[in-house]
């Protein structure tokens, strides 16, 4: 059995172990640590990378981790689960998506892999981590967080051959029923499609939401589908649970917001709309109706942003474009 050291996270036989990877220092000096678990089974199998918080204030992803650290015995487990709760350490402690220190750079961790070890602050963190991560995984999910408590869709990077063919048996072992084969072409600088580039399976889950709208049962719900997948791999015991019918996606679209508003959404997560249905309603400071706004494209809405207020440009809705029955 090799050495894993990731950090001061060092395993070297069957258990868990923990410790903090160094990625980069606050202005005064202070090393930004962000944890790291590794838990390494009994078993032969391959190392399954899991990571959460590149969005920092996308929380639900790390409680998801906390759950399956917690529901899985290293005794049971055929080989090893690396596992960074909290990528982006800083905009987590703020609970805000990008760190607060990123002075020039845009900062969404997500279009920054594989990271520079001279560029920006996030491009320096990322940096760090897709090295540990491009040595180690065999499989990558990451996790994130949208605003309601509806929002279930995952994503895999639809890649030429084996790599592709893996994302898509995870998706199917996950099971939620909104599931994108994404285009390579999309989300450059995610880690999704930067490790499928480096022939690593990848996938992406976005589930439940933040502040009122987090839930307990969509934590507990994901860590079972992240357990089945864990069985799909052979890296647990068990059947595999088939979750039903799923629909996939040529791609998907962000509809941002035109104008700004107080919103009222019309429709809901997994409803299936025409081009031309009414998303909602903004209302002006007097509280009178001023604008229906319309859904460029027919598909089936993803996320919707409730707001209340909405200034215009932010993101109103994700929508999966020609849903397909598989
Ligand atoms: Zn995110």
């Amino acid at each position: 059995m090799d050495d894993i050291r990731i950090g001061t996270a060092v395993s070297t036989s069957t258990g868990l172990a923990r410790g903090e990877l160094h990625v980069a220092d606050m202005p005064d000096g202070a090393p930004i640590n962000i944890p790291v678990a590794i838990l390494r089974g009994r078993g032969d199998g391959p190392t399954l990378w899991m990571e959460a918080c590149v969005h920092g204030d996308e929380y639900c992803g790390a409680f998801i981790i906390h759950e399956v650290l917690r529901t899985v015995a290293a005794d049971d487990l055929n080989g090893t689960v690396i596992a960074l709760p909290v990528l982006n350490l800083t905009g987590f402690q703020r609970n805000q998506r990008t760190s607060p220190f990123e002075a020039f750079g845009y900062g969404d961790m997500n279009r920054c892999f594989p990271g520079k070890p001279d560029g920006s602050l996030t491009e320096q963190m990322a940096h760090v981590v897709y090295g540990h991560m491009k040595q180690h995984a065999d499989y990558l999910i990451d996790i994130h967080t949208a605003l309601t408590v509806d929002v279930r869709w995952a994503l895999y990077a639809n890649a030429e051959g084996e790599v592709g063919d893996k994302g898509a048996g995870i998706a199917r072992a996950f099971g939620y029923k909104s599931t994108l084969p994404a285009p390579m072409d999309i989300l450059g600088g995610s880690a999704l499609m930067t490790a499928a580039k480096d022939g690593i399976p990848s996938f992406i889950i976005e589930a439940g939401g933040i502040g009122q709208a987090f839930d307990r049962e969509t934590v507990t719900d994901a860590a079972e589908r992240l357990r089945n997948v864990m069985r799909h791999l052979g890296m647990l015991a068990g059947e595999v649970t088939d979750y039903g019918p799923q629909y996939d996606f040529s791609t998907f679209a962000w509809i941002n917001a035109t104008r700004g508003g107080l919103f009222q959404p019309a429709v809901a997560c997994g409803q299936r709309i025409e081009e031309g249905t009414v998303l909602g309603r903004y209302f002006d400071v007097f509280g009178d109706v001023v604008e229906e706004p319309r859904s460029p494209h027919a598909g089936i809405v993803l996320a919707i942003n409730c707001g209340p207020l909405m200034p215009t440009g932010d993101i109103l809705m994700h929508l999966g474009l020609n849903p397909r029955d598989i």
